[in-house]
């Protein structure tokens, strides 16, 4: 008699065959039963902490009648915002391992901060690969939290005294946020970490004071984000200068330390004041593309040119002003691929358009800013023209808010908003005057980091069209722009990024906005808005501009915003004196709509949703008011 799932095709045979979709192992011996592929694991559950997860699930409901199950985990991730998922890159790590897992539960680790992911979790046996058949699965899809900063690689010596080191260090690698600060902590080498001391510091550099002549220090660092601290550096030992070697040194080096100081400072002088009267010495300026007589000497000093065959593209993601852009992969020689964002030139372009599409190459390749978005190059040898720049996989904030209305903290936004003030502060002490500040011109990547973008030449011509709700009224008047109208533009993507992307005094028209302006009317605090916030944004629409906060102002309030987030609970009590405004910005909104209607000749039924949304704001924020009459 056969064994179970198998027979014969013929009298008098010697062994019997498996039937169809049973199968027996090389090992398995032919008076065993045939056995089938095991059904999809059940019940699987996850529990996410930061950036790792642990994926429990219990065995299949038909092993195929055999012991040998065992689990694989396909790991996918998914979204940044654009559909569709990929297979996860080598650097996540499973424990025990990712294939062949005899238990039911693995831990996985290192993935991407607030990325989507999912996990298939299959169930294969000793037949598996006999099978035509994919094997059964479970999937769970889950979404990381942020996680605190990976550890700086790399810490090296400035210079040093007798009793002072200097040191830098890279950013990490994975800063999974923006930087708040970093912390040093050190103790000499025959101590122990009881008695070290500690330091902080807001940039990627300290000096240690104090310190021992002549002794070997133990030093390592850690940077923090609004979610914590991440893990210290490896330790890294530096020694200070003994009293001999710094005798030798200055007895060495007098004679030409006094000579190229007193010539260097000679020259500093004569050029701070005879060629940049405003400018700090050592900064570097940005330099116009349209000063060069042939602008495409520019884009050579600037932008480097990239071989097409190191640039490969994938789709379509958008539409800029000049042609398709695109999502890709770029390798160069001796490099990491990585993943790029293109731009083209679409083709029967004119020689000007060419030079305008470059000259935001020009531009940009001039920054170096964690908050600035990054040129990687230019292809002008081939057709298309193309610029290549960092990928962002949340696409423009604008729309990246609208996806996700209500779904960030307070600190969240606020970070988003001082990376933004970051990266203005460094374009405004470079010297450049962006004119176009929205949150549809801020790029955000997958962590959550938010880069200016957008250094297109339009706005800085003198027949263009002015975006009047994000500029400031001496730039509309009488098109002073400068970093101070930056600024009250910025005040503008404050209140688009606490209001999750409205339009700004949403449906008025742009006269209105003007006049509503002029009149000392401003934007009221969005819902749920912390006063603070609500006080910083009008400080930015002050009249005079002289009367504006600084960029720099702007991020140190914003740290300390982040550092005490006890001053984010208060939210705008409304005072009586703020009333008559917000009646008019209302009444100016509802005006507008009807005007619409009056217009159009559409019916009040197809305006509707509108209008009960404005009242229902209006009421929300009116019922704020206690002692007030409306
Ligand atoms: P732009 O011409 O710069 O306004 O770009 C048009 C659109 O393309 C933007 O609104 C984005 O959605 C997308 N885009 C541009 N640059 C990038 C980038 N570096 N990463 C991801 N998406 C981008």
């Amino acid at each position: 008699q056969c064994p179970i799932n198998s027979r014969t095709t013929n009298d008098g045979a010697t062994n019997c065959v498996c039937r169809n979709g049973y199968y027996r192992t090389d090992s398995d011996p032919i008076q065993m039963p045939c056995t089938t592929v095991p059904s999809a694991p059940q019940s699987v559950i996850s529990s996410v902490n930061e950036t790792s997860v642990m994926l429990e699930w219990s065995g299949p409901r038909e092993s195929g009648g055999r012991e040998d199950v065992v689990y694989n985990i396909i790991c996918k991730s998914c979204g940044g915002g654009r559909g569709g998922c990929t297979r996860c890159g080598d650097n996540v790590q499973f424990l025990p391992r990712q294939l062949g897992l005899t238990h039911t539960r693995v831990y996985i680790s290192e993935l991407l901060a607030h990325t989507q992911y999912t996990f298939e979790v299959q169930a294969v046996n000793g037949v598996s690969d006999q099978s035509p058949y994919s094997p059964q699965y479970s999937s769970v899809n889950i979404t990381t939290n942020q996680a605190a900063p990976s550890a700086v690689s790399i810490m090296h010596q400035v210079s040093r005294t007798v009793d002072s080191i200097t040191l830098s260090w890279s950013q990490p690698d994975q800063p999974n946020g923006v930087i708040l600060d970093y912390e040093l902590q050190y103790y000499e080498k025959d101590q122990t970490e009881h008695n070290s001391s500690v330091v902080r510091s807001q940039t990627n550099t300290a000096v240690i004071r104090s310190l021992k002549p002549g002794a070997i220090y133990v030093f390592q660092v850690r940077a923090r984000t609004v979610a914590g601290f991440g893990r210290y550096s490896g330790k890294m030992y530096f020694q200070t200068m003994t009293e001999e070697e710094y005798n030798t040194g200055i007895q060495e080096k007098l004679p030409l330390i006094i000579g190229s100081a007193a010539a260097g400072l000679v020259f500093l002088i004569a050029l701070v004041l005879f060629y940049f009267p405003e400018v700090t010495p050592g900064m570097k300026i940005y330099i116009d593309p349209f000063t060069y007589e042939d602008p495409n000497e520019a884009v050579r000093d600037f932008a480097k040119e990239i071989d097409i065959s190191c640039v490969k593209i994938e789709q379509v993601i958008g539409a800029g002003e000049f042609g398709e852009v695109c999502s890709g992969n770029l390798k160069l020689p001796g490099k990491r691929e990585m993943f790029v964002a293109i731009k083209t030139l679409k083709s029967g372009y004119t020689e000007k358009q060419r030079r305008d599409f470059l000259s935001e190459a020009s531009i940009m390749g001039q920054f170096d800013h964690p908050n600035v978005i990054r040129l990687e190059g230019v292809v002008t040898k081939s057709s298309p023209v193309m610029i290549v720049t960092e990928f962002m996989e949340n696409g423009s904030l604008d729309s990246f808010l609208r996806q996700n209305d209500g779904q960030f903290t307070v600190i969240q936004l606020v970070g988003m908003l001082r990376g933004i003030a970051s990266g203005m502060k460094y374009l405004a002490d470079m010297n450049y005057v962006h004119r176009d500040l929205a949150a549809r011109n801020i790029l955000v990547n997958s962590n959550l980091v938010c880069k200016v973008s957008d250094f297109g030449l339009s706005l800085h011509s003198h027949c263009s069209t002015i975006p009047i709700r994000w500029t400031a009224p001496e730039a509309i008047q009488y098109r002073k722009f400068t970093s101070a109208s930056d600024v009250w533009s910025y005040g503008i993507v404050m209140w688009e990024v606490m209001s999750y992307g409205e339009r700004p005094y949403w449906d008025m028209t742009n006269q209105d906005v003007i006049n509503a302006i002029e009149q000392d009317y401003r934007l009221p605090p969005p819902m749920d808005c912390p006063s603070a916030l609500h006080q910083l944004m009008l400080d930015c629409w002050q009249k005079d501009r002289n009367n504006r906060p600084k960029f720099s102002q702007i991020v140190n309030n914003l740290d300390k915003m982040i550092r005490n987030p006890n001053s984010l609970k208060a939210m705008t009590p409304l005072s009586s004196g703020y009333v008559p405004q917000l009646l008019h910005l209302y009444q100016c909104l509802i005006l507008a709509l009807f005007k619409d209607i009056l217009r159009v000749g559409v019916t009040l039924a197809g305006h509707q949703k509108k209008i009960l949304n404005s009242v229902q704001m209006m009421r929300a924020q009116m019922n704020q008011i206690q002692s007030v009459e409306v």
